[in-house]
């Protein structure tokens, strides 16, 4: 028996508006199960058949954990830095008068826009 292990308390991190409530059985620091919260005052032990399942994804070898930017046509992995970096860069470009100009007009909004 694992003397680590603990429940967790806790919510669906999914963007429903029922928020069921979860408990979370983690055991040296890995999530091993999650069941509905029987206590939770509205959803009563409820969970989704995808919620249900999250483990699943979550341990998933071949789960998405790190950002990936296209380059030369194929995805490289790319620090969260860089990532953010290029995010504000671009925002930064659409924010800019010429930009807004460009992507306002028939021929060069068609040409500035396919050049993001
Ligand atoms: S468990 Fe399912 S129904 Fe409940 S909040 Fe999450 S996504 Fe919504």
């Amino acid at each position: 028996m694992d003397t680590t292990s603990a429940t967790v308390r806790t919510t669906c991190n999914r963007d429903c508006p029922d928020a069921c409530g979860i408990v979370a059985t983690v055991s040296s620091g890995r999530i091993t199960k999650i069941q509905g919260d029987p206590d939770h005052p509205v959803t009563r032990g409820f969970l989704c058949y995808r919620t249900s399942r999250f483990l699943e994804r979550q341990y998933d070898p071949d789960r998405i954990t790190t950002p990936l930017v296209r380059s030369g046509g194929t995805l490289r992995p790319a620090t969260w830095d860089e990532t953010l970096d290029r995010i504000a860069e671009r925002m930064l470009r659409i924010k800019s008068p010429v930009r807004r100009r460009s992507c306002t007009t028939g021929a060069a909004a068609r040409w500035a826009c396919s050049s993001w």
